[in-house]
C-alpha cells in the first residue's frame, strides 16, 4: 500500500507538529481533536511555525502555502474513515488510547497502519485492543517535532514485518531517521532519559547542588544541550511523573520509583513551562532562564 492520506489524532504539543511534518512531506493530512479549541490553536501553531521557517529562509512561500492546503481538521474521529495511515497523539492515558484504538479498528479500511505516539504505554496492549494487531505500531516522535529527526519505532509483540517496512519507509519521506525497538516500559529514549532526570530531582532534593549547578554539570561536562532539570520543565513534569510510573509499574524495580520531591511538584501544580514554574520560573517574551524562587540561594 502505499501511504497518500494520514490521519493525526491529538492537535496538541505533538499533534500539531506531527501534521505539519507530513503535509510539508507531500501527504494529505486531516488532524483531528475532540477540542475545538484545541484544533485551533493547533492550527495557529502551524501556521506560525511554517511562517518563522519562511522568514528564515528554510521554507519557500509555495511549499509553506502547498503545505498548508494539505492540512484540514475535524472533530470527528469518523474522518479517519478512508486513511491509510492513523498517528495516534492524544493524551497520554491508557483508558483514552484504548478506546479511540477500539473505534479506529472498527470505521478504517482493513490495510489501514494505525500508529500511536504514546511516550510509555504499551504498544502490544493497544494492538491487543484492536482486531489488526500486526498493523498496530509505535512512532514516537520527539519534541519538537517539525526541528527533531529521531523516530522511534516501536515493534509491538504481534506487529508485522510489513508493518515495519511500510512505516520505516514512510518516516524516511518525512525528512527523519527511524529507529526500530522493541515493545518494554519506556522503549529506549524514555527508559534511559528518565531515570537521569529523576536522579538530577533526587540530586537537588539531598541539597548536594542546586538547579542551575546541576544543570551546568549536565551540559557542559557531558556536552548536553540543555540541563535535566530543565528538559523536565520542558516536557513536563506531569509527563515526567507518567512515564517514570509506568518505568516503576512495568518492571517492579525500585531503582524506577519516582524522587518524592517530583510527586510534591506535580501535586502542587508546578508542571514546568506550560504552568510558568518547575524548577525556573517562566515569563511570557522572556528568554531568561530564573531559577525558580524556592529553589533559588539566598
Ligand atoms: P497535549 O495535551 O498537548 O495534547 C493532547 C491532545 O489530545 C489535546 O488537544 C486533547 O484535546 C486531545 N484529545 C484527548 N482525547 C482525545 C480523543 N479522544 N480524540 C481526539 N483528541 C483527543 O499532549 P502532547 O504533549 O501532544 O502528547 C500527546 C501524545 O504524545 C502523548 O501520548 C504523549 O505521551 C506523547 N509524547 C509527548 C511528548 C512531549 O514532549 N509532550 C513527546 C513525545 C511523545
Amino acid at each position: 500500500m502505499q501511504i497518500k492520506k494520514v490521519a493525526v489524532i491529538g492537535a496538541g504539543t505533538m499533534g500539531n507538529g506531527i501534521a505539519q511534518v507530513f503535509a510539508m512531506s507531500g501527504y494529505e493530512v486531516v488532524m483531528i481533536d475532540t477540542n475545538i479549541e484545541a484544533l485551533g490553536r493547533g492550527t495557529q501553531n502551524i501556521i506560525k511555525n511554517t511562517d518563522r521557517m519562511v522568514a528564515k529562509g528554510t521554507l519557500t512561500e509555495a511549499l509553506r502555502d502547498a503545505a498548508l492546503k494539505n492540512i484540514t481538521t475535524s472533530p470527528a474521529l469518523d474522518s479517519c474513515k478512508d486513511m491509510d495511515l492513523v498517528v495516534e497523539a492524544a493524551t497520554e492515558n491508557v483508558d483514552i488510547k484504548l478506546s479511540i484504538f477500539k473505534k479506529l479498528d472498527e470505521i478504517c479500511k482493513p490495510e489501514t497502519i494505525l500508529a500511536s505516539n504514546t511516550s510509555s504505554i504499551s504498544i502490544t496492549k493497544i494492538g491487543a485492543a484492536t482486531k489488526r494487531a500486526d498493523k498496530v505500531i509505535g512512532m514516537h516522535f520527539m519534541n519538537p517535532v517539525p526541528l527533531m529527526k529521531l523516530v522511534e519505532l516501536i515493534r509491538g509483540y504481534a506487529t508485522s514485518d510489513a508493518c515495519v517496512s511500510e512505516i520505516l519507509a514512510c518516516t524516511q519521506t518525512l525528512g527523519k531517521t527511524p529507529v526500530e525497538v522493541n515493545d518494554y516500559p519506556g522503549f529506549v529514549a524514555n527508559r534511559i532519559l528518565m531515570p537521569m532526570i529523576n536522579e538530577a530531582i533526587a540530586t537537588l532534593h539531598e541539597g548536594v547542588a542546586g538547579v542551575s549547578e546541576i544543570d551546568t554539570v549536565m551540559k557542559l561536562g557531558m556536552a548536553h544541550p540543555m540541563g535535566p532539570l530543565q528538559l523536565a520543565d520542558f516536557i513536563g513534569l506531569d509527563v515526567c511523573l507518567a512515564i517514570l510510573r509506568v518505568l516503576h509499574d512495568g518492571f517492579g524495580n525500585p531503582k524506577y520509583a519516582p524522587s518524592p520531591l517530583l510527586v510534591n511538584m506535580v501535586t502542587a501544580g508546578y508542571l514546568g513551562v506550560k504552568t510558568g514554574e518547575g524548577f525556573y520560573k517562566y515569563t511570557a517574551g522572556s528568554k531568561e532562564l530564573v531559577v525558580a524562587g524556592r529553589f533559588a540561594k539566598s
